[in-house]
C-alpha cells in the first residue's frame, strides 16, 4: 500500500476541505480516522474473498477501502448525495465496489445480492449512524436477506443492551430481539478520538453472528415480540400488569395471572428476569389460550 489511507486524519481533513464538505449531524456523520480500529473491525467481521460485504454509510470511504481489499464484492449504501462524487474519487481504484445513493431502510439488500452477487455470503460491516441504529439492526435481523453476520460500531450503551442477561439493568426488548436472531459479542470499545468530529457518546464495536434458526421455538414470532414489548413497557410493574395493559394481548387480568402460574412462576414475577426460553414458553401458553 503506497497510498496514504483515507482514514489518515490529515487526508480525511484534506478530502473534506477540497470538496467543501462538513459533517452533517442529521445523518449521524462521525468519520473514522483511526486505521488501527478500522483494521480491527474488518478483521472481526471475518470478511473474505467469498463474501459480499455490505457497508451502511460509507461516508468518504475510510472503511470501504479496507473492505474492498478483503471482500469479493462490496455494496456501499450512502444516503448523503454530497458524498457520492467523493467516493468515486477516493475509491476509484477498486472494481469490486458498487455505491448506491439511498436510504438503507428503503433498500432491498437481499434482492440486490440475488441479482448482483449470487452465491456470495453476505456480511454487513458498518460504522452506523447512531440516530437510527436500532431500526437498521432490526431491519437487518428480521429481513429476508440471507445475512451471515453484522459487525458494527454503535453507541457503547446500545452494545451493552444487546449482550445483557436477564435481571441486569441493561436487559430489555433489544437484548431479547438481538439474542433471538444472533449471537452478539462486543469486539472492542472505541474512544471518541477515533472519529472526526468526535461523538458525544462512548462507542463500541459489536459482532452479531446470525443463527441459521432461532434458538427457541415459538408458534408465532409476532406474538413473542408483542409479549416481550408489553413485559418491558412498564419496567417497575409486574409481568401480569404489563401484559394485562397491552392492547396486543387480548386476555383479561385473571387469564394472564392463570397463564403465569401455569408456567410455574409467582404471579408477581417481573418480566425483566425471564430468559428468552421462558418468554418462548409464555408465548406458547398464551398462544394456546388465545385459541
Ligand atoms: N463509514 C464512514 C466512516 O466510518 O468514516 C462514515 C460513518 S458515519 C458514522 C455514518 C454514515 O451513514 C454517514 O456517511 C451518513 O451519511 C450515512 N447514513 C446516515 N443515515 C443513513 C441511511 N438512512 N442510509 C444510508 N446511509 C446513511
Amino acid at each position: 500500500m503506497s497510498e496514504i489511507r483515507i482514514a489518515n486524519p490529515v487526508r480525511t481533513a484534506g478530502i473534506l476541505r477540497r470538496h467543501g464538505l462538513f459533517a452533517k449531524k442529521k445523518y449521524g456523520q462521525n468519520f473514522l480516522i483511526d486505521e488501527g480500529i478500522l483494521s480491527e473491525i474488518v478483521e472481526a467481521s471475518g470478511v473474505d474473498s467469498g463474501d459480499l460485504a455490505v457497508e451502511i454509510g460509507p461516508g468518504i470511504g475510510a472503511m470501504t477501502e479496507f473492505l474492498c481489499e478483503r471482500a469479493g464484492q462490496v455494496l456501499a449504501i450512502e444516503i448523503d448525495e454530497r458524498l457520492i462524487p467523493v467516493l468515486e474519487e477516493t475509491l476509484a481504484r477498486f472494481d469490486n465496489l458498487t455505491v448506491i445513493n439511498a436510504d438503507v431502510l428503503k433498500t432491498d439488500i437481499g434482492a440486490w445480492a440475488n441479482e448482483n452477487a449470487p452465491g456470495k455470503r453476505i456480511r454487513v460491516v458498518a460504522n452506523l449512524p447512531y440516530y437510527i441504529t436500532t431500526p437498521i439492526l432490526m431491519a437487518l435481523l428480521e429481513g429476508d436477506a440471507p445475512i451471515a453476520s453484522i459487525t458494527v460500531m454503535v453507541q457503547k450503551e446500545v452494545a451493552e443492551r444487546m449482550i445483557s442477561d436477564p435481571g441486569t439493568k441493561d436487559y430489555g426488548a433489544l437484548s431479547l430481539a438481538v439474542q433471538y436472531y444472533a449471537d452478539p459479542r462486543i469486539v472492542t470499545e472505541v474512544p471518541a478520538e477515533a472519529f472526526d468530529p468526535r461523538p458525544g457518546v462512548e462507542s463500541a464495536v459489536i459482532t452479531l453472528e446470525k443463527y441459521e434458526a432461532p434458538p427457541v421455538d415459538v408458534p408465532d414470532e409476532k406474538l413473542l415480540f408483542d409479549i416481550i414489548r408489553a413485559s418491558f413497557s412498564q419496567r417497575r410493574k409486574t409481568l401480569a400488569n404489563g401484559l394485562g395493559n397491552s392492547p396486543d394481548i387480548p386476555l383479561g387480568k385473571e387469564e394472564i395471572t392463570g397463564v403465569i402460574t401455569d408456567c410455574g412462576w409467582d404471579e408477581r414475577i417481573r418480566g425483566e428476569i425471564l430468559t428468552l426460553s421462558e418468554f418462548a414458553k409464555l408465548t406458547q401458553m398464551i398462544y394456546t389460550k388465545l385459541g
